[in-house]
């Protein structure tokens, strides 16, 4: 497997030092091979090319299987005009892999309880619950406009799906369903909304191919209180961009804690973009402090999702969860009488446990 490398900047050089470790492990386990191409992006690519997102960075992440980022930003480049700011970086790097699916998984490690905002009984043994969101289309890229002057402007967004468009992320959420509980819900506002009304009918059309699978319909108003209420019915979740944006974060946060969130971005056929949902934390840099398990987790998905590895992916999350029972934890998931430790040991830890 063909792997693009971007460490970017902060904690990423770190955190993406121990996803490699645990990417030996697999290699060594199951015998098959990983070759990294490591590229720029970010802050570190304004200060050596110009540029955020340099031409032969995307010309690698495009010939590879699938691209690892660590985190881009710092305050270095916070004052640089838009197109130069690292984030755009990253923005360019979505919209030029065509990564039209979002999914950001919540999972609450049942020995993390304690991080939780929720009451232990809700949370019962854990959580892992999916989200997919759409990431292309929708209201964020719909027509916009503000007209008038002063007092009377009006100004408007225009949230526009095409029956594709709602069906290729449709398909993606069944397929995940598939291999987990078998339970999609999809959220829209069709009380409301037309764009809603279709996204629904295309849904139901798409569940006639997946009859293993049980669908529910939810309003989104309801998806967000029932996500507080009773995480546990969920399974995995397909939602329209912006629905997606708030859920996304809403159930990420269940969890409680930002060092252990995974994501993937995927496409039709271009690589998968695999990145904790975290950011380059400039305040912990350099000092062996990060969390490495958001990583580490996302390596488990791109396994999953470009290298149709499941059972490395699951080893992968076996290993984490067995550091988490023998008492190991980063400063940020410490927790009273449990182990502290760095950066470097977690990533040994969870490569040695595979
Ligand atoms: P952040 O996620 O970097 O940090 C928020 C807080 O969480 C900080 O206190 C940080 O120390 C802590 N934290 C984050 N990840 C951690 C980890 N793995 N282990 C332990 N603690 C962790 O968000 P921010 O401070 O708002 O942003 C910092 C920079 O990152 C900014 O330049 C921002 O634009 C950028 N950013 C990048 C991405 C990305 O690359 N995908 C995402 C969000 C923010």
């Amino acid at each position: 497997m063909k792997i693009a490398l971007i460490p970017g900047d902060g904690i990423g050089p770190e955190i993406i030092k121990q996803a490699l470790k645990v990417l030996d492990a697999v290699s060594n386990k199951y015998n098959v091979e990983f070759t990294y191409e490591e590229v720029l992006m970010g802050g570190i690519a304004i200060d050596e090319t110009g540029v955020p997102l340099p031409e032969e960075t995307l010309k690698v992440c495009k010939k590879s299987d699938a691209v690892l980022l660590g985190a881009v930003g710092g305050e270095k480049w916070d004052n640089l005009p838009g197109h130069l700011r690292p984030e755009t970086g990253l923005l360019g790097l979505r919209k030029a892999l065509g990564v039209f699916a979002n999914l950001r998984p919540a999972i609450l490690f049942p020995q993390l309880k304690e991080a939780s905002t929720l009451k232990e009984e809700v949370l019962g043994d854990g959580l892992n619950v999916m989200v997919v969101r759409e990431l292309t289309g929708g209201l964020y890229f719909g027509e916009k406009k503000r007209v008038g002057q002063g007092n009377s402007q009006k100004a408007w967004d225009t949230m526009i799906y095409s029956v594709e468009e709602i069906e290729r992320i449709t398909r993606v959420a069944f397929e995940l369903a598939m291999n987990r509980n078998k339970k999609l819900t999809s959220v829209d506002k069709a009380n409301v909304l037309e764009s809603s009304r279709l996204w629904r009918e295309v849904v139901t059309k798409v569940a006639e191919d997946y009859p293993e699978v049980t669908v529910n319909h939810m309003y989104v108003d309801n998806a967000a209180m029932q996500l507080i209420r009773n995480p546990k019915q969920f399974d995995v979740i397909v939602t329209e961009n912006m629905f997606g944006d708030i859920l996304s974060d809403e159930a990420s946060m269940l969890t409680g804690s930002l060092g252990m969130l995974p994501s993937a971005s995927l496409g039709k056929e271009n690589p998968g973009l695999y990145e904790p949902v975290h950011g380059s934390a400039p305040d912990i840099a350099g000092q062996d402090k990060a969390n490495p398990i958001a990583t580490i987790m996302s390596v488990a998905m791109m396994l999953r999702h470009s290298g149709g590895m499941e059972d490395a992916a699951r080893d992968i999350e076996n290993a984490v969860s067995k550091v988490l029972d023998m008492g190991y934890r980063t400063g940020d998931i410490m927790q009273p009488g449990m182990k502290q430790v760095g950066t470097e040991k977690m990533g040994e830890l969870i490569a040695g446990e595979i």
